[in-house]
């Protein structure tokens, strides 16, 4: 059975957020003390903290300040989508805490291959990072939307331990077959095997997220053993009907575990709007599944006038679909897989979906 406390929470005060963690720590056993931790923010792209995209800067103080305090040596770290580490921690305001208090820095650079015995059919899997240099991994996501998944946070945060673009070589070798896509999430979730999830649902993102969605203040502070009865448990507290897919293919295989909930004052979430996007769960033959995909899934366009002729997104398009003309941005929609990278990327929120 997993656990989940979870509560109310207006702001990013970090005294108040101090007691929240202090307390639903300590529902978890003894507080992390003398030992090295990794905090495992979802930093997608070097976004400010008042654009709902990255775990908020505060969020992060104030768990890393109890964690200092006990002894521990604290590192940060993630692999943002195409900008280094450091630049993405620097513009997301997670850099001055880290100075602050002088954590360590986890640059996820490195090539690490695990062997994988999970539910994907890939046995090999490389990280950007090895949990296993670390005591504990703590994973910290942001409550978002996610024009492909459905929502991104517990279970799809340690995405990120995949390097860099190798996460768009990941989206072409599934095709953006979302249930096997779930799987080597899940994969990747249980190698990292976070000893917890701890959720910023405080500022958060309906409509298009991750990157381009309405910034909602949910009020909203979770902390799990499980990342994926998390997951469970965001989809009822936010009202989603159908189970989405990461959920979906973990009840089917039998690792969404059953959760009890320690309330602490849970918010009224009330008309959180997922993406268009947001498919039903297709449990077909993959061939049947693709070709439905390809004919009913929405294709990415791009609002020229909002287009500053970047190519992040031609450059982090795993199936180049993309090219830039002499016009604008040219779509091979026969190639696009409809994996979304292309909107989640670009700076400018040219790219609708
Ligand atoms: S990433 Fe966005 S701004 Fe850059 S070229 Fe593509 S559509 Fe244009
Ligand atoms: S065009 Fe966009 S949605 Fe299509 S494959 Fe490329 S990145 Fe993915």
């Amino acid at each position: 059975m997993a656990k989940i406390v979870a509560g109310g929470c207006g702001s990013y005060d970090v005294p108040l957020l101090k007691e929240f963690f202090t307390k639903a720590l300590a529902e978890f056993g003894a507080l992390p003390a003398k030992c090295k931790v990794l905090l495992k923010p979802n930093l997608l792209s070097g976004k400010a903290p008042g654009k709902g995209v990255n775990t908020h800067p505060l969020f992060v103080r104030a768990l890393a300040e109890i964690l200092v305090e006990n002894g521990c040596s604290v590192f940060v770290g993630d692999s943002p989508g195409y900008e280094s580490t450091e630049k993405a921690l620097e513009k997301s305001g997670i850099m001055q805490v880290m100075r602050d208090l002088r954590l360590g820095i986890a640059p996820f650079r490195k090539r690490v291959t695990k062997v994988n015995a999970g539910i994907s059919p890939y046995r090999e899997l490389v990280l950007g990072e090895d949990p296993l240099d670390y005591d504990l991994v703590l994973n910290m996501p942001k409550l978002k939307t996610h024009v492909m998944m459905g929502l991104t946070a517990g279970v799809k945060n340690t995405f990120g331990f995949v390097p860099s673009l190798d996460k768009a070589k990941w989206h072409l070798r599934c095709k953006g077959d979302n249930r096997l896509f779930s799987s080597v999430l899940m994969d990747i979730h249980f190698i990292v095997n976070p000893a917890l999830t701890i959720l910023d649902g405080i500022v958060g993102m309906d409509g298009s997220g991750p990157a381009h969605g309405r910034v909602r203040d949910l009020g909203l502070v979770a902390v799990s053993d499980n990342g994926l009865s998390l997951d469970a448990f965001l989809e009822k507290t936010l009202s989603i009907r159908s189970p989405l897919p990461l959920t979906s293919l973990g009840e089917e295989k039998g690792l969404l575990k059953e959760a009890t909930l320690v309330d602490r004052g849970m918010p009224k979430i009330r008309e959180f709007v997922m993406p268009a996007t947001v498919e039903a769960d297709w449990n077909l033959p993959p061939l049947v599944r693709e070709t439905l995909r390809h004919l009913f899934t929405r294709k990415p366009k791009c609002d020229d006038k909002k287009c500053n002729g970047c190519k992040t997104c031609v450059n982090v398009c795993p199936a180049g679909a993309l090219r830039m003309g002499a016009k604008g941005l040219l779509f091979d929609y026969k190639a696009c897989i409809r994996c979304y990278c292309c909107h989640e990327m670009c700076p400018t929120g040219a790219i609708t979906v």
